[in-house]
Protein backbone atom coordinates (compact mmCIF):
# COMPACT_ATOMS: atom_id res chain seq x y z
CA UNK A 1 0.00 0.00 0.00
CA UNK A 2 1.38 3.90 -0.98
CA UNK A 3 -1.19 6.29 1.48
CA UNK A 4 0.66 9.01 -0.20
CA UNK A 5 -1.45 8.42 -3.16
CA UNK A 6 -4.69 8.90 -0.66
CA UNK A 7 -6.71 6.40 -2.51
CA UNK A 8 -4.43 3.59 -2.34
CA UNK A 9 -3.68 0.83 -4.54
CA UNK A 10 -7.37 -0.08 -5.22
CA UNK A 11 -7.41 2.85 -6.73
CA UNK A 12 -4.47 3.19 -8.82
CA UNK A 13 -5.52 1.72 -12.10
CA UNK A 14 -7.20 4.94 -12.57
CA UNK A 15 -4.13 6.50 -13.19
CA UNK A 16 -1.79 3.50 -14.06
CA UNK A 17 -4.34 1.23 -16.18
CA UNK A 18 -1.72 -1.52 -16.52
CA UNK A 19 -2.98 -2.33 -12.65
CA UNK A 20 -5.40 -4.14 -13.74
CA UNK A 21 -2.82 -6.15 -16.51
CA UNK A 22 -1.89 -9.94 -17.10
CA UNK A 23 1.25 -9.47 -15.31
CA UNK A 24 0.68 -7.69 -12.47
CA UNK A 25 2.71 -8.53 -8.71
CA UNK A 26 2.50 -8.88 -6.11
CA UNK A 27 0.96 -12.89 -5.91
CA UNK A 28 0.14 -15.72 -3.71
CA UNK A 29 2.46 -18.71 -4.90
CA UNK A 30 0.17 -22.05 -4.22
CA UNK A 31 3.30 -24.48 -3.32
CA UNK A 32 0.94 -27.05 -4.91
CA UNK A 33 0.67 -25.40 -8.14
CA UNK A 34 4.49 -24.35 -8.63
CA UNK A 35 5.74 -27.19 -11.03
CA UNK A 36 9.56 -28.03 -10.57
CA UNK A 37 11.47 -27.36 -13.84
CA UNK A 38 14.49 -29.09 -13.91
CA UNK A 39 15.98 -26.43 -16.56
CA UNK A 40 15.89 -23.39 -13.36
CA UNK A 41 19.52 -22.66 -12.52
CA UNK A 42 21.03 -22.20 -8.76
CA UNK A 43 21.07 -18.12 -8.59
CA UNK A 44 24.44 -16.99 -8.60
CA UNK A 45 25.17 -13.78 -6.72
CA UNK A 46 28.10 -11.59 -7.18
CA UNK A 47 28.27 -8.65 -4.91
CA UNK A 48 30.79 -6.35 -4.31
CA UNK A 49 30.25 -4.55 -0.70
CA UNK A 50 32.17 -1.36 -2.27
CA UNK A 51 29.30 -0.50 -4.68
CA UNK A 52 26.88 0.30 -2.13
CA UNK A 53 26.50 4.32 -1.93
CA UNK A 54 23.26 5.95 -0.08
CA UNK A 55 20.53 5.20 1.54
CA UNK A 56 17.60 7.53 1.26
CA UNK A 57 13.68 7.23 2.33
CA UNK A 58 11.34 8.41 -1.07
CA UNK A 59 8.09 8.56 1.06
CA UNK A 60 6.98 4.82 0.16
CA UNK A 61 10.20 2.92 1.26
CA UNK A 62 13.52 3.57 1.91
CA UNK A 63 15.81 2.18 -0.83
CA UNK A 64 19.89 1.22 -0.45
CA UNK A 65 21.01 2.53 -3.30
CA UNK A 66 24.32 0.83 -5.31
CA UNK A 67 26.70 1.88 -7.94
CA UNK A 68 25.50 -0.03 -11.26
CA UNK A 69 28.01 1.82 -13.87
CA UNK A 70 29.97 -1.45 -13.92
CA UNK A 71 29.35 -4.88 -13.45
CA UNK A 72 30.84 -5.52 -9.90
CA UNK A 73 27.55 -6.02 -8.47
CA UNK A 74 25.18 -8.90 -10.40
CA UNK A 75 23.32 -11.50 -10.41
CA UNK A 76 22.99 -14.33 -12.91
CA UNK A 77 21.39 -17.65 -13.38
CA UNK A 78 17.82 -18.52 -11.85
CA UNK A 79 15.30 -17.72 -14.48
CA UNK A 80 17.63 -15.44 -16.27
CA UNK A 81 19.44 -14.88 -19.29
CA UNK A 82 22.41 -12.55 -19.17
CA UNK A 83 23.63 -10.65 -16.46
CA UNK A 84 21.63 -8.44 -14.32
CA UNK A 85 23.32 -5.18 -12.12
CA UNK A 86 22.47 -4.54 -8.95
CA UNK A 87 21.07 -1.09 -8.23
CA UNK A 88 18.86 -1.08 -5.06
CA UNK A 89 16.92 -2.93 -2.50
CA UNK A 90 14.05 -1.88 -0.21
CA UNK A 91 11.76 -3.06 2.23
CA UNK A 92 8.06 -3.76 2.43
CA UNK A 93 6.62 -4.23 5.95
CA UNK A 94 3.36 -4.04 8.16
CA UNK A 95 1.83 -2.64 10.69
CA UNK A 96 1.67 -5.40 12.89
CA UNK A 97 3.13 -8.94 13.07
CA UNK A 98 1.27 -11.35 10.77
CA UNK A 99 1.59 -9.05 7.62
CA UNK A 100 3.96 -6.75 5.44
CA UNK A 101 5.28 -9.10 2.68
CA UNK A 102 3.81 -8.75 -0.76
CA UNK A 103 4.11 -11.91 -2.21
CA UNK A 104 2.27 -14.87 -0.09
CA UNK A 105 2.95 -18.46 0.54
CA UNK A 106 -0.38 -20.80 0.52
CA UNK A 107 -2.32 -17.39 1.79
CA UNK A 108 0.92 -16.80 4.37
CA UNK A 109 1.66 -13.37 4.77
CA UNK A 110 5.09 -12.58 6.40
CA UNK A 111 6.18 -10.37 8.26
CA UNK A 112 8.05 -8.17 5.82
CA UNK A 113 9.78 -8.58 2.12
CA UNK A 114 13.35 -7.59 1.33
CA UNK A 115 13.51 -6.58 -2.68
CA UNK A 116 16.72 -6.62 -4.50
CA UNK A 117 15.95 -4.77 -7.17
CA UNK A 118 18.59 -5.72 -10.82
CA UNK A 119 18.25 -4.56 -14.52
CA UNK A 120 19.18 -6.22 -17.50
CA UNK A 121 22.50 -4.75 -18.64
CA UNK A 122 21.74 -6.16 -22.47
CA UNK A 123 19.47 -2.49 -22.20
CA UNK A 124 22.22 -0.21 -21.07
CA UNK A 125 20.34 1.32 -18.12
CA UNK A 126 17.52 0.77 -16.18
CA UNK A 127 15.44 3.20 -17.55
CA UNK A 128 15.39 1.35 -20.65
CA UNK A 129 14.68 -2.10 -19.13
CA UNK A 130 11.75 -1.26 -17.81
CA UNK A 131 10.61 -0.95 -21.14
CA UNK A 132 10.74 -4.95 -21.92
CA UNK A 133 9.08 -8.01 -20.04
CA UNK A 134 12.98 -9.37 -19.15
CA UNK A 135 14.28 -6.19 -17.93
CA UNK A 136 14.06 -6.45 -14.04
CA UNK A 137 15.52 -9.28 -11.91
CA UNK A 138 13.60 -8.86 -8.59
CA UNK A 139 14.63 -11.00 -5.77
CA UNK A 140 12.18 -11.32 -2.58
CA UNK A 141 13.09 -12.46 0.81
CA UNK A 142 10.51 -12.75 3.63
CA UNK A 143 11.65 -11.65 6.80
CA UNK A 144 9.84 -13.52 9.86
CA UNK A 145 10.08 -12.15 13.53
CA UNK A 146 12.18 -14.38 15.69
CA UNK A 147 16.19 -13.93 16.65
CA UNK A 148 18.17 -10.75 15.42
CA UNK A 149 20.16 -10.68 12.19
CA UNK A 150 23.05 -9.14 12.86
CA UNK A 151 23.23 -8.75 9.45
CA UNK A 152 20.76 -6.22 8.86
CA UNK A 153 21.62 -3.93 11.73
CA UNK A 154 23.95 -1.77 9.64
CA UNK A 155 20.68 -1.24 7.67
CA UNK A 156 18.94 -0.24 10.74
CA UNK A 157 21.46 1.71 12.21
CA UNK A 158 21.22 4.17 9.27
CA UNK A 159 17.30 4.47 9.45
CA UNK A 160 17.87 7.08 11.97
CA UNK A 161 19.20 9.75 9.52
CA UNK A 162 16.59 9.33 6.99
CA UNK A 163 13.38 9.39 9.38
CA UNK A 164 11.68 11.48 7.00
CA UNK A 165 10.66 11.90 2.75
CA UNK A 166 13.20 13.31 0.87
CA UNK A 167 16.23 12.27 3.75
CA UNK A 168 19.15 10.47 2.23
CA UNK A 169 22.57 9.46 3.82
CA UNK A 170 25.94 7.79 2.97
CA UNK A 171 25.83 4.02 3.12
CA UNK A 172 28.30 2.38 2.35
CA UNK A 173 30.75 -0.98 2.81
CA UNK A 174 27.66 -3.07 3.11
CA UNK A 175 27.30 -6.40 1.29
CA UNK A 176 23.84 -7.64 0.41
CA UNK A 177 24.54 -11.50 0.74
CA UNK A 178 23.94 -10.50 4.63
CA UNK A 179 20.19 -10.59 4.03
CA UNK A 180 19.80 -13.90 2.51
CA UNK A 181 18.89 -17.31 4.00
CA UNK A 182 21.47 -20.40 3.19
CA UNK A 183 19.37 -21.68 0.97
CA UNK A 184 18.48 -20.07 -2.58
CA UNK A 185 15.90 -22.40 -3.40
CA UNK A 186 13.00 -20.14 -4.84
CA UNK A 187 9.81 -19.27 -6.96
CA UNK A 188 9.61 -18.02 -10.50
CA UNK A 189 7.22 -16.19 -12.37
CA UNK A 190 6.50 -13.25 -14.69
CA UNK A 191 5.23 -9.94 -12.97
CA UNK A 192 5.48 -6.16 -12.56
CA UNK A 193 6.63 -3.29 -9.99
CA UNK A 194 4.68 -3.24 -7.51
CA UNK A 195 4.00 0.22 -7.03
CA UNK A 196 3.28 2.85 -9.91
CA UNK A 197 3.95 2.77 -12.66
CA UNK A 198 3.27 -1.35 -11.80
CA UNK A 199 5.22 -1.59 -15.11
CA UNK A 200 5.32 -5.28 -15.93
CA UNK A 201 8.84 -5.84 -16.82
CA UNK A 202 10.46 -8.23 -13.91
CA UNK A 203 11.08 -11.72 -13.71
CA UNK A 204 10.91 -12.04 -9.84
CA UNK A 205 12.46 -14.68 -7.92
CA UNK A 206 10.96 -15.18 -4.54
CA UNK A 207 13.54 -17.02 -2.04
CA UNK A 208 11.90 -19.86 -0.59
CA UNK A 209 13.38 -20.07 3.37
CA UNK A 210 12.48 -16.52 5.31
CA UNK A 211 14.95 -15.16 7.09
CA UNK A 212 14.62 -13.97 10.82
CA UNK A 213 14.84 -10.48 11.92
CA UNK A 214 14.18 -9.20 16.14
CA UNK A 215 10.96 -7.61 16.79
CA UNK A 216 13.27 -4.99 18.05
CA UNK A 217 15.31 -4.67 14.38
CA UNK A 218 10.98 -4.53 12.68
CA UNK A 219 9.81 -2.19 15.02
CA UNK A 220 12.74 -0.02 13.83
CA UNK A 221 11.22 0.31 9.99
CA UNK A 222 8.43 1.25 11.63
CA UNK A 223 9.84 4.57 13.06
CA UNK A 224 10.44 5.78 9.69
CA UNK A 225 7.76 8.55 8.14
CA UNK A 226 5.62 8.61 4.83
CA UNK A 227 5.88 12.38 6.08
CA UNK A 228 8.45 14.99 5.18
CA UNK A 229 10.71 16.74 8.06
CA UNK A 230 8.34 20.03 7.82
CA UNK A 231 4.97 17.82 8.36
CA UNK A 232 2.84 16.11 11.15
CA UNK A 233 4.45 12.97 11.62
CA UNK A 234 2.53 10.11 9.51
CA UNK A 235 4.46 6.86 10.73
CA UNK A 236 5.62 4.48 7.35
CA UNK A 237 3.72 1.47 7.48
CA UNK A 238 1.72 -1.14 5.84
CA UNK A 239 3.78 -0.33 2.45
CA UNK A 240 2.64 -3.46 0.51
CA UNK A 241 0.38 -4.00 -2.33
CA UNK A 242 -2.30 -6.91 -1.99
CA UNK A 243 -1.43 -9.77 -4.06
CA UNK A 244 -3.14 -9.52 -7.66
CA UNK A 245 -4.61 -12.39 -9.85
CA UNK A 246 -2.37 -14.92 -11.59
CA UNK A 247 -4.51 -15.05 -14.52
CA UNK A 248 -2.62 -17.43 -16.82
CA UNK A 249 0.76 -17.29 -15.45
CA UNK A 250 2.63 -19.99 -14.29
CA UNK A 251 4.76 -20.10 -11.35
CA UNK A 252 8.13 -22.91 -11.42
CA UNK A 253 9.94 -23.69 -8.49
CA UNK A 254 13.39 -24.52 -8.38
CA UNK A 255 13.31 -27.17 -5.86
CA UNK A 256 11.24 -30.32 -6.11
ZN1 LIG B 1 9.30 -3.71 -3.51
Amino acid sequence: MQPQCRAGPAHWHEDFPIANGEYQSPIDIDTTSAQYDSSLKPLHFNYDPSTARNIVNNGHSFNVEFDDSSDKSVLRGGALTGTYRLIQFHIHWGSCEGQGSEHTVDGKQYDAEVHLVHWNTKYGKFGEAVKHPDGLCVVGVFLQVGSARPGIQKVIDALDSIQTKGKQASFTNFDPMKLLPSSLDYWTYQGSLTTPPLLECVIWHVLREPVHVSPEQLCKLRGLCFSTENETPYYMMDNWRPCQPLKSREVRASFQ
